[in-house]
């Protein structure tokens, strides 16, 4: 396998104009800027946007803006450019796109902006996939002139400590495909939607990154960079360095090199562009990414684990749940009322007086004896439905237990619905 080269660029700001300069550089970079393609599809991250809750959780308006200036400009006519995302499980694209900004974003550059669940779809058969037979996306993740991923460089528990251009991938499925496998298996079907979304070009938002606790609410940690790269393995595995993270041990990203996506070692990368993984990693070394066994979380609640350990399933997601109140509450972090949680068929007695049981296949292989004896279902539970129920059966209120939320996750949800069904698009 040849070597393949990731571009940094150290960008102090979100001034799109800089922004837009620095990305022409990469598209010169990489022999792209003389390509003329007339019709651009671009797959951000905008899993999320909340200003008090999720301000750093999503690729932010300036930077789209400085990507599209870059491709528009003195290009006559213009390039058709549509922004496609589908957001976290459970709650419709177009309220995060108004939260994230992207409304303006629309309006001051002529582009489309395309919500996957209300978008015309296609079905793609996989050749490769090993969860995954088929899967259906928005058409214009398929046929297009040109794909770019502008992905959020942010940890993640739920896939061994980061997300970046790979795990993008997830948000081009609707929630029931999403949902799907959505477990222990969560690495290989990652893996598999490279078969459909391989970017021709990857421009990632590292101006400020997010890092360690629950991707969607933890913190932002200005790291000043832009990574730029044409094949998302080569590019995953820069960033797990820069999270000081070994990039075989991150299963999607082994699996995707085994698989002939891309180079992970060190030596069959180039790394260039004006500032140094070395100086990256000096400035991340005491950042955590927060990855860590859901049973080794130090707090009230007691977490019991068996098997199947699913990372990417109700482990991850009951992890991601406590790290919202740990980010966004801690004031309540530190008075969390002592729940015993099982999680996977744990392997022993439990005695305790209240027990909460989650995932539909997690039980207490031996005796359980409990006052209190509650169950959330799911495989895994969607972490919208979790923070619902861990309020109505152990009447903890996480900080996403807000009405402006709630709205957007019911309300507007079955409005989006209703588009859905009258343009015949609910496939
Ligand atoms: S229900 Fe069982 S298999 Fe499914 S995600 Fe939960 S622990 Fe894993």
């Amino acid at each position: 396998m040849g070597r393949e080269k990731v571009y940094i660029r150290a960008v102090p700001d979100y001034d799109p104009s800089r922004i837009k300069q620095v990305i022409q550089d990469g598209l010169a970079e990489f022999g792209l800027s003389g390509a003329h393609p007339s019709d651009i599809t671009i797959k951000p991250n905008v899993v999320m946007a909340h200003n008090k809750i999720a301000p750093s959780a999503f690729t932010r308006s300036e930077f789209m803006g400085g990507l599209i200036q870059a491709l528009q400009d003195g290009r006559n006519p213009a390039p058709k450019i549509t922004v496609t995302e589908k957001c976290g499980a459970g709650i419709p694209t177009s309220r995060m796109f108004r939260r994230a900004g992207y409304f303006s974003l629309k309006k001051r550059h002529k582009i489309k902006l395309q919500t996957i669940e209300e978008s015309r779809k296609k079905t793609v058969s996989l050749k490769k996939g090993e969860i995954h037979n088929r899967i259906t996306t928005d058409r214009k993740i398929v046929d297009n002139d040109f794909l770019i991923y502008t992905p959020k460089l942010k940890s993640n528990s739920l896939t061994h400590g980061l997300t970046a251009a790979i795990k993008l991938n997830v948000g081009i499925l609707c929630d029931r495909e999403r949902m799907w496998n959505h477990n222990c298996h969560l690495d290989e079907k990652i893996v598999d939607l490279l078969e459909v979304g391989y970017p021709d070009f990857i421009v990632t938002d590292a101006v400020e990154i997010s890092m360690g606790g629950n991707h969607l609410t933890q913190q932002g940690y200005p790291l000043g960079i832009i990574i730029m790269a044409t094949n998302p393995v080569a590019h995953d595995s820069v960033c797990a360095r820069m999270f000081h993270l070994d990039p075989h041990k991150i299963p999607h990203l082994r699996l995707a090199h085994e698989r002939g996506y891309g180079p992970i070692d060190p030596s069959t990368i180039d790394i260039q562009g004006d500032i140094s993984l070395s100086a990256i990693q000096e400035k991340t070394k005491e950042w955590k990414t927060g990855f860590i066994r859901v049973d080794a979380v130090d707090c009230n609640i007691q977490v019991l684990t068996g098997e199947p350990y699913c990372t990417g399933g109700c482990h991850g997601v009951f992890l991601d749940w406590l790290y919202m109140i740990k980010d966004r509450k801690p004031k309540l972090w530190k008075k969390l009322p002592p729940w015993t949680v099982v999680i996977g068929k744990y392997p022993g007695d439990v005695k305790a007086d209240r027990v909460l049981i989650i995932g539909t296949c997690s039980s207490v292989q031996d005796r359980l004896e409990a006052k209190k004896i509650r169950r959330i279902k799911g495989c895994p539970p969607r972490h919208k439905d979790l923070v619902l129920w861990m309020f109505f059966k152990t009447g903890i209120l996480n900080p996403m237990f807000r009405l402006d939320l709630i709205i957007d996750a019911y309300p507007c949800l079955f409005f989006c619905w209703m588009r859905r069904v009258f343009k015949g698009r609910f496939k």
